[in-house]
């Protein structure tokens, strides 16, 4: 405001102009070596580092809250605001102080806003996840509410992807749980957009701005990209909204600086398995429930070697295919790999020395990049030759590793020479910064290596010098030294200070510093190589930075052919993995088709099974699966298993079992067999025909959403009228335990009602694991329908999981038998006990609900196990255990004993 700034020093003027531009970012405002906030940023910063707030100056009469952070250590803080959800504007120096004096003792240093670190728009490796990528994704809703064109743009600025698809409303949130994306965008006229963002389980960091109109967006595509890469999305007003809002976005964060984007991909539609935002969280397919990687299907079956190639085994993972011979290809070409044991493990080895070109590329792109950066794409280029040879040399490549061989020759002979050039450009192990100089190899350039002779034959002269002034002066401990105030200057021990500050010496000595124990001088010739020193180490410096933009620029007029090798090279990588991970873990190819079966035999829980071999090597026990939905489905399968053929099983498989018996991991499996065979993965099975699946719904276990507002029982139910309402005949559904959040009969009855409309209305390939064994009565009715269970044996009183999957329905529950495994007092089980068995003799009695449990002695009778202690608790009234001898304490015991023994 004007009159906060009239009353302001020059310095908070400036401050507060800066500020003014930037009201919803924290100002980094640079002051020497430090960043420092202030007035409402500083207070808010300080709370989220846990940082000191102090107190600077006053502005209008009142102390301003100040804080900082030390610019070379500023990356952890930044990191850490943006993790907590800030934006940060980076506010440098413009120019020395020196300068700023020049114009009066009072000016200001020029300070300007160089880049606004956003959580979407990163680039720096340290703010970064190697293995993961970091996405800005941006909405546009256009059409109206009855008719809405909606489409999503998404693009990873620290590796250059930009895709764009449409999307209905009731697709965005399965869109955005499969991208987590570090930031959306959303139109500030988007309203029923943002109530979906906001009802997300986990939803991301949201940025309202201004709605683009399809013209602006052409532009800012048409500025990056050229017209022709953007022409594509001109007639497809909302996906170019999409990809032009995002990109404006990333435009106003980052300045003047290049990007280093690829024209934005329109993501095909159908092609993909769809995997709504609450399965891709129960199934735990990228993170567990608890938000962390390991114990995820991903962490279990990651093997890639190099970063990108993890980030490209995430993404197949959370959108896996639905077009069969997409998936053929993949796996075709895993195949071939697994087979191929020798070149497997040829391309294995030399993929892991591969740096993250992707990344190395768009930090050069975006002028942050070093010398590191390029001997790293110098190095990938050099591997991807290397590997391209290797997949030259084998006869009947399938089309998806020859479309990979393809790409890595692309432009061949022009990237061996760039590779060249890098390596004998550069030293073996460069500085991270080109400022630094030192990283260009000797023999590259004549004026260089003249500069850098000139420099080191000067030194040799200054050692030259030091001992001819130690013999002149016969003072054995003289040095020539260096440091950043004095430069080259001779040291000598304070004892023979004088003797240099005497004639004769004195004519050439010309003193310079007294210490405690030193005494400094300079000679005019000194000073002269010192200057020689000086200027030839400017001119080697100057020519070094020459030469590392040439080749920056050599690097980026290649840019398209370098993409096309680090994206090959990630889908390599990604298909070896899935070989090695077929072979160690004897995993098998599925076979793909084009109708509703889904047979599995001797299929397993990846993650289950990782599990059990790390805790003490258990055995996992293989279950098989069989159920077809749709047409073909619907035959009551046949009781002892069996089917070899479409339209042999059932639609709906009931499974029911006591809990701890398996029936989750049971369900899971199957649907992350479906998910893995899509994303063109082996199975973990010995044998699974898969008709292609185009939807993956999971309700798994009950979550509380109480953050907003939402009990156990609605989560559970909004998750179940989603599945009802999407679910096709060439849906997968897996139930676990539906209606467990309320009331017996009420949850029954929903249950019942649920099961009845998947095999009737839907007629999907469902399993839906339950407790009510009420709901196995159905198999009578419905003749798509059969039960399984989990076998358990009772042996000695104790439960024994068999954890395999039989045919028919479980004959009781064991509830309370799992309950005293988990240690619940006995008091409380032999109760259970008890009002079960009047329960169960209760209903045998026709007796129902409120009416049965009016016959239950709950208050009428002390319960057993209660008078039991308190005969107990009688003997032991009067003792003192402080004053017993053990002898007495013994003969206690034994009394206990005995009268514990009468009373059972
Ligand atoms: P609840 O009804 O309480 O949810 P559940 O029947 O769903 O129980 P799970 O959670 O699937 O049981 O499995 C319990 C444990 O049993 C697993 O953590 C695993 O250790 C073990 N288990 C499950 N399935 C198998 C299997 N096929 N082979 C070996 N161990 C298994």
């Amino acid at each position: 405001k004007p009159a906060e700034k009239e009353a302001a020093t020059p310095m908070m003027a400036q401050y507060l102009d800066i500020k003014a531009g930037y009201p919803d970012a924290l100002l980094f405002y640079r002051m020497g070596d430090f960043y420092e906030l202030f007035f409402d940023d500083a207070v808010a910063a300080a709370a989220a580092l846990d940082i000191t707030l102090t107190h600077r100056g006053k502005h209008l009469g009142a102390a301003v809250p100040m804080c900082g952070v030390p610019f070379h250590a500023s990356e952890g803080y930044l990191q850490r605001l943006i993790r907590a959800g800030f934006k940060v504007a980076i506010c440098e120096q413009m120019e020395e102080p020196s300068e700023a004096k020049k114009r009066g003792s009072k000016a200001v240093v020029r300070r300007d806003v160089v880049r606004l670190v956003t959580a979407g728009t990163l680039s720096e490796d340290a703010l970064l996840e190697a293995r993961r990528n970091n996405f800005l994704a941006a909405l546009s809703c256009l059409g109206t509410d009855e008719r809405p064109e909606w489409a999503l743009a998404w693009l990873d600025m620290s590796t250059g992807e930009f895709f764009v698809r449409p999307t209905a409303p009731d697709g965005l949130v399965a869109l955005l749980a499969r991208l987590a994306p570090g930031e959306l965008l959303l139109p500030d006229t988007a309203i029923m957009a943002r109530r979906l963002v906001d009802d997300m389980v986990a939803p991301p960091l949201v940025g309202t701005v201004e709605a683009l109109d399809s013209t602006a967006a052409l532009d800012v595509l048409g500025q990056e990209f050229g017209a022709d890469a953007v022409s594509p999305l001109r007639d497809a007003r909302s996906l170019c909204v999409a990809a032009g809002q995002a990109l404006a976005y990333v435009r106003a964060t980052q300045f003047d600086s290049a990007l280093c984007l690829r024209p934005p991909q329109t993501e095909r539609d159908l092609a993909l398995m769809a995997v709504d935002a609450a399965s891709l969280a129960n199934l735990e397919i990228l993170r567990t429930q608890s938000g962390e990687t390991k114990g995820s299907l991903l962490d279990a079956v990651d093997m890639s070697v190099t970063a990108a190639g993890g980030r490209a085994m995430a993404a197949r993972l959370a959108a896996p295919l639905a077009e069969k011979h997409a998936i053929e290809a993949r796996l075709d070409a895993v195949g071939f790999l697994r087979d191929g044991s020798a070149l497997r493990g040829a391309l294995r080895d030399a993929l892991k020395a591969l740096p993250d070109m992707a990344r190395a590329l768009t930090r050069l792109a975006m002028q942050r990049g070093g010398p590191r950066d390029c001997l790293a794409l110098g190095q990938g280029l050099t591997g991807a030759a290397h590997i391209a040879r290797a997949l030259a040399e084998q006869p009947d490549l399938p089309p998806a590793l020859a479309d990979m061989r393809t790409a890595l020759a692309v432009e061949a002979d022009a990237m061996t020479a760039l590779a060249n050039t890098l390596a004998q450009a550069l030293i073996d192990q460069p500085p991270l910064l080109a400022r630094d100089g030192g990283f260009v190899a000797d023999d590259y350039d004549a004026a260089l290596d003249a500069a850098r002779r000139l420099r080191d034959e000067s030194r040799r002269v200054i050692a030259g010098l030091q001992n001819r002034y130690g013999e002149e002066t016969e003072i054995k401990a003289l040095k020539i030294k260096y440091n950043g105030v004095l430069v080259y200057h001779i040291d000598v021990p304070a004892a023979h200070g004088d003797r240099l500050m005497n004639p004769p010496f004195n004519e050439v000595f010309i003193h310079r510093q007294t210490l405690a124990n030193a005494v400094r001088f300079s000679t005019k010739e000194l000073a002269e190589l010192a200057g020689e020193i000086s200027r030839a180490g400017e001119t080697a410096l100057a020519l070094e930075l020459d030469i590392f933009d040439r080749l920056r620029e050599a690097i980026l007029a290649v840019r398209p052919a370098i993409e096309a090798r680090s994206e090959a090279l990630a889908s390599l990588d990604v298909t070896a993995a899935l070989a090695e991970l077929a072979v160690q873990h004897d995993w098998h190819r599925p076979q793909l088709f084009d109708d509703t079966r889904f047979h599995i035999e001797a299929g397993r829980h990846p993650v289950v099974e990782a599990a059990l071999r790390a805790n003490d090597n258990k055995p996992f026990i293989a279950n098989d699966c069989a159920l077809d939905g749709g047409v073909n489905g619907g035959v009551n399968g046949r009781t002892d298993g069996g089917h070899d053929k479409a339209g042999d099983a059932p639609r709906l498989t009931l499974l029911t079992g006591p809990n701890m018996a398996g029936k989750s991991t049971f369900l899971r499996q199957n649907a992350l067999l479906a998910i893995l065979a899509q994303m063109g993965s082996f199975v973990p099975a010995a044998k699974a025909e898969i008709g292609i699946v185009d939807r993956v719904f999971s309700r798994v276990g009950a979550a509380d959403d109480l953050a907003r507002g939402r009990s156990t029982f609605m989560v559970e139910m909004v998750e179940t009228a989603t599945i009802l309402q999407q679910a096709t005949p060439r849906s997968l559904v897996i139930l676990d335990e539906i209606g467990r959040g309320t009331a017996t009969f009420d949850g029954l009855s929903i249950a019942w009602a649920c099961v009845e409309y998947l095999h009737d209305v839907t007629a999907c390939r469902t399993l839906f694991a339950t407790h009510y064994h009420e709901l196995t009565a159905l198999a009578e009715r419905l003749d798509g329908l059969s039960n399984a269970s989990m076998r358990v044996r009772e042996h000695a009183g104790n439960l024994v999981f068999l954890h395999e999957v039989g045919f028919g329905a479980a004959d009781r529950s064991y509830g309370i038998h799992v309950a005293e495994l988990a240690g619940l007092p006995t008091q409380v089980t032999a109760r259970a006990r008890h009002v079960l068995q009047q329960l169960e003799e209760n209903d045998a009695a026709g007796q129902k609900g409120a009416a049965a449990l009016d016959g239950l002695p709950l208050f009428a009778e002390q319960p057993v196990a209660a008078k039991q202690t308190d005969a107990l608790r009688d003997a032991m009234a009067g003792l003192d255990p402080d004053r017993l001898s053990p002898r007495e304490a013994l003969d206690w015991l034994y009394r206990l004993r005995a009268l514990s023994d009468k009373q059972d």
